[in-house]
Parts: C-alpha cells; structure tokens; sequence
C-alpha cells in the first residue's frame, strides 16, 4: 500500500493573505484540506482502517461501518481534543509559518483576536514546535500523530536529535511584514 505523504499537500499552503482568503474561506474548505493532508482520498478508520464510514457531530467526526468506531478528524494529532474550527488553527498556522522568524504571542493574540495572552501563547508554543523543523519542510508535521513529533514511532521525524525547547523560546527579534 503506498503511503499517502501528506508534505506534498502542506508544501501548497497559502504564502500569502489573499491566497489564504481564496482558498481558505470556510470551515468547509479547511476541512477538506485537511482530510486530504491526512488520509488522502478518503478518511479511514483509526481502528480497522475501514472506509465504509458515516459523518456525525456536525461532519467533525465519522464512524466506521465496519466496526462501529468513532474517529474525530483531529484525533491523534496535535489538534486532538481542541475545540476551535480548522479555520482558526489554519489562520494561526498561516501567521506562525508567514512570520517564521519573528511573531510574538502578543501579535498572535491580536491577530486572532484572543481574549487571553495565556490562549495565545499555548498556541504559538504548541504550533511553532509542530511547524519548524530543521530540514525546513515546515508545515507537514501540523497534521502527523503526536508519536511522530515526540520522536516516537511514525518513522518521519527526521532529525531525531533536534530538540523542540529552541523552538520554542519567544523571539525578541521582529520581522518586518510585507
Ligand atoms: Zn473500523
């Protein structure tokens, strides 16, 4: 069975605000983006693997003909159990990647409009450790399993001895905007 690669599609992520808009206008289509970056043609089972399924909670999970097992789209990735629309995560994505250097918690609360520095800044850390990565292929770990980025199994992480925390640190350094 060949692997499906989800890089290839992250590799065509917006680069810029008007792309973004264009191809990002709905809920719907962050969804279908993301179903594709994930699994492909098709959703399949996290269980059997089964593509017979039917689409419940409001199409943001689906359950398996087969077997009956209920897989949320986000379910095992770092989205898992987050409850904001794909939409937002992919604005925020969009900011971290397009500032790659330079964006503060501070601006991505503005940006998003979040009530709380503290919301913010849970998600700059937890999508700028997903995003960046060494061998500068940015966005494809966004939407892999979360072993994969703890460098457990999953096979893809490829710089086993890179370490998230200098990822991580706030940079002080601010990137001028286009
Ligand atoms: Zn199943």
């Amino acid at each position: 069975m060949t692997r499906h690669d989800p890089d290839d599609l992250w590799r065509e992520f917006p680069r810029t605000a008007v792309e973004f808009e264009e191809r990002f206008a709905s809920e719907e289509d962050c969804r279908a983006f993301w179903i594709r970056a994930r699994w492909g043609d098709e959703p399949a089972c996290a269980r059997c693997e089964g593509t017979s399924i039917w689409w419940i909670r409001d199409d943001t999970a689906f359950e398996c003909a087969e077997c009956g097992h209920q897989t949320s789209l986000t379910s095992g990735t770092i989205l898992q159990k987050m409850r904001k629309p794909l939409k937002m995560w992919f604005r925020a994505v969009f900011e971290i990647s397009t500032h790659r250097t330079g964006i503060s918690a501070k601006d991505l609360q503005r940006i998003m409009g979040f009530g709380s520095y503290k919301t913010a800044w849970s998600w700059l850390h937890k999508l700028r450790a997903a995003l960046l990565r060494e061998d500068g292929e940015p966005l494809g770990p966004f939407v892999q399993m979360d072993e994969a980025l703890v460098g457990g199994k999953g096979g893809r992480t490829r710089n086993s001895s890179s370490s998230p925390q200098k990822l991580m640190g706030e940079s002080a350094s601010p990137t001028p905007t286009i």
